[in-house]
């Protein structure tokens, strides 16, 4: 098995080089030299790396876009994808690793950056072992994406013409090598807000229209109606809070503007969306039962962003088949589940790259508790190149 041929202690050494590089959302710049310099080391031709121009659609500051390198294949056989994203958040600035037994874990007051470099170092390593040993491969695209942290930024504006468009995707970015990410929820980020009509509220309170009323009706009827909080509906499930309430400006003046934040989330797009615009007509039904003494009703606008789709597999999926009989043979049970939480998977889901997500060993991501486990990060490595094995025929 070429499973075999991964030497541990360079796998170890990938990853903890990868932790020592500085490289939080927007400064991913020394992570993407330093895995380019380490794959032409490791035998890639420079001419198969690029850099897509992600950053330029990204309403931030970006130093780059996504690392795109395409591997060609040696049998043929449908294109294989590795991603796992370059970003850390800010508490692990100024990180010193150390490794702590079987760990790697932070020295001081800072997170770590298992989150996400594992997945980094795991498929640097995947690339060395194909390379040195010259083990058949079918094509093989990896994509080491830009911004996750912030909000899914480099997966959600990359090209997939620009991928090759591969046929199975593998993204890394959990803990236990074992869970197979097969879905994830879909959010909307709303707004609600009444802008409306002032008056004094002690000498012509009637003259006013309150945009406090509004908000307050709109939410004790999004309540009613069963679309706050938890909710669920003839079978169907999803969650919604209403976040920031912000508006007002004296106790004498009737409240001319009220700006409601809140989220949507379900498994389900559509119920997703029921959920959204449900919220919308409490909103907008609400606005309009509150008037002043010429009969004028109050005004709202309602908008909502997308922050992430849903997506889920089923089990007989072929990308998930290939990782569950991967797992097989390292002697492991894959344990497919769906999360609450959003990834790069969500958008690759979407832009039609079948894509689960494997884990590499972090844990407690984003705390100062957080460490990297070097079995699971191991086995994770002994995965991807079980995979390619297994795709390679
Ligand atoms: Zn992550």
């Amino acid at each position: 098995m070429s499973t075999s041929l991964i030497n541990p202690e360079l796998a170890e050494q990938n990853l903890l080089n990868l932790l020592q590089i500085p490289g939080l959302s927007g400064r991913e710049r020394q992570v993407a030299d330093h895995l380019m310099a380490e794959l032409i080391a490791a035998g890639c031709d420079a001419e198969w790396i690029s850099e897509d121009d992600a950053h330029t659609r990204i309403p931030r500051d970006f130093e780059m876009g996504n690392l795109i390198v395409k591997i060609p294949g040696t049998v043929e056989g449908p294109r294989l994808m590795f991603s796992g994203h370059m970003d850390t958040v800010p508490l692990v600035r100024g990180v010193k690793p150390k490794k702590e037994g079987n760990r790697f874990v932070s020295q001081g007051d800072t997170a770590l950056g298992a989150d996400n470099r594992t997945a980094c170092a795991a498929i640097l390593t995947l690339v060395q072992v194909l390379m040195k040993n010259d083990l058949p491969r079918p094509p093989i695209t990896l994509l080491f994406t830009v911004g996750e942290e912030i909000g899914l930024f480099g997966a959600k504006e990359v090209n997939v013409e620009e991928l090759g468009s591969p046929a199975l995707g593998f993204n890394i970015d959990s803990g236990e090598p074992d869970r197979a990410i097969i879905g994830a929820i879909g959010a909307h980020r709303w707004q609600g807000e009444s802008k409306v009509i002032a008056s004094h509220a002690g000498v012509h309170p009637e003259h006013g229209v309150s945009a406090a009323l509004i908000a307050a009706r709109a939410i004790a009827d999004i309540s009613e109606k069963g679309y706050f909080g938890l909710i669920q509906k003839d079978g169907k499930a999803g969650t919604s809070n209403v976040g920031v309430i912000q508006g007002g400006e004296a106790s004498n003046q009737v409240t001319d503007q009220v700006k409601v934040t809140g989220e949507s989330r379900s498994h389900d797009p559509e119920f997703l969306i029921e959920i959204t615009e449900s919220i919308r007509s409490c909103f907008e039904a609400a606005a309009a039962s509150v008037e002043n003494h010429v009969g004028k009703a109050g005004k709202i606008t309602f908008n909502f962003q997308a922050d992430y789709h849903a997506f889920r597999m089923q089990e007989d999926h072929p990308t998930v088949k290939a990782t569950a009989n991967a797992l097989a043979k390292l002697g492991i049970t894959c344990k497919p589940e769906v999360t609450n939480g959003g990834l790069d998977a969500n958008f690759l889901n979407v832009k039609g790259i079948p894509t689960v997500t494997l884990g590499a060993g972090q844990h407690n991501p984003h705390t100062v508790d957080e460490y990297a486990d070097i079995g699971e990060y191991l086995t994770c490595c002994k995965l991807l190149v079980q995979i390619v094995e297994d795709a390679a025929g």
